[in-house]
């Protein structure tokens, strides 16, 4: 039985009267309730299941990120409308108080700030690739990480938000290795919210590149069969959402930071993400908001040890 028949006011609501979600005033930034995360915490489980003879490091990265990197890897041409720089005030005390009484009549104050060296981080993976700079292993690496990421797109959708985590794993090495990693994950992804009774389906996919010219990348993108995406309605079923994307760089982030495979080519990256907000919605979308209704089979999956929820 679905929580609201895929409707995304209603599935909003209801997210809110089942205190799942703690609404904090704007669009796409909200809190989550002990329910919530544990739903999400043991999704994650599951996907570190799946990974656990692969061999990956483990690493957190906070969600902020060196403005050097993004500007490096094209972001701010690519999603400007997107980013989220950081800043912060660099003046003396008079400016202070200027700053202060403008705040306080209501008046608009951003031109006392300046740029700070960090940004918000929009993808969970743009940390790691600087750390790869060099030659990699023969048979690659693998890293997993578990990281908060910011994109500026206020919505009432609940779905789209503006503060997310992301379940990110980052493959680098030779052409073959990367392909191979990430056409494996494909099957593994879909599996896996199989198994939690999710209709999911793959589908090729772009990026939401900025402007005109953006429109021919996102084509090209497509055409080449850059990015996959896993698809699961939860508040459309004409419209599934996106709960797991996989990209594929090429020599992109190789070439950027300088990254070569024992052969001295340059190595290539592909990366794989659960979006873990939105796998967790769309378990509570397709089987109820209450877990302690959910399919035995989906309870006994997420809950082993039989404690369904709070
Ligand atoms: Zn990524």
């Amino acid at each position: 039985m679905s929580a609201t028949d895929y409707d995304s006011q209603k599935f909003h609501e209801g997210l809110v009267k089942a205190g799942l979600i703690v609404p904090v005033g704007v669009n796409g930034i909200f809190g989550r309730n002990a329910v919530f995360e544990d739903v999400l915490a043991r999704f994650n489980d599951q996907v570190s299941a799946l990974a656990k003879d692969d061999g990956a490091e483990y690493f957190v990265f906070p969600p902020t990120i060196d403005r050097a990197v993004l500007q490096k890897v094209d972001y701010m041409d690519n999603f400007p409308n997107l980013s989220g720089v950081v800043y912060s005030f660099f003046g003396k005390e008079l400016t202070a108080r200027q700053l202060s009484e403008r705040i306080h009549s209501g008046e608009p104050w951003s031109e006392f700030m300046g740029m700070t060296d960090v940004t918000l981080n929009p993808a969970a993976c743009y940390p790691v690739y600087p750390t790869f700079t060099g030659t990699v292993p023969k048979a690659g690496k693998l890293v997993t990480m578990l990281n908060w990421v910011f994109r500026h797109e206020p919505s009432p959708e609940p779905t789209r938000m503006q503060a997310f985590r992301v379940r990110e794993f980052v493959r680098v090495g030779t052409p073959d290795q990367v392909v191979e990693w990430r056409d494996m994950w494909l099957k593994r992804g879909v599996a896996l919210l199989e198994s939690l009774d999710l209709p999911a389906t793959p589908d090729v996919a772009s990026d939401p590149f900025f402007g005109k010219g953006g429109k021919m990348l996102a084509a090209s993108q497509r055409e080449q069969k850059l990015k996959f995406e896993v698809l699961v309605p939860v508040i459309s079923k004409e419209k599934p959402t996106a709960v797991c994307s996989f990209n594929y760089h090429e020599s992109h982030f190789g070439d950027v930071f300088d990254i070569k495979t024992e052969d001295g080519a340059t190595a290539q990256t592909a990366c794989l993400g659960f979006g873990l907000e939105r796998c967790v919605m769309a378990l509570f979308q397709t089987h109820g908001f209450d877990p302690g209704n959910w399919p035995t089979s989906v309870r006994s999956k997420l809950w082993p040890n039989g404690t369904t929820g709070a």
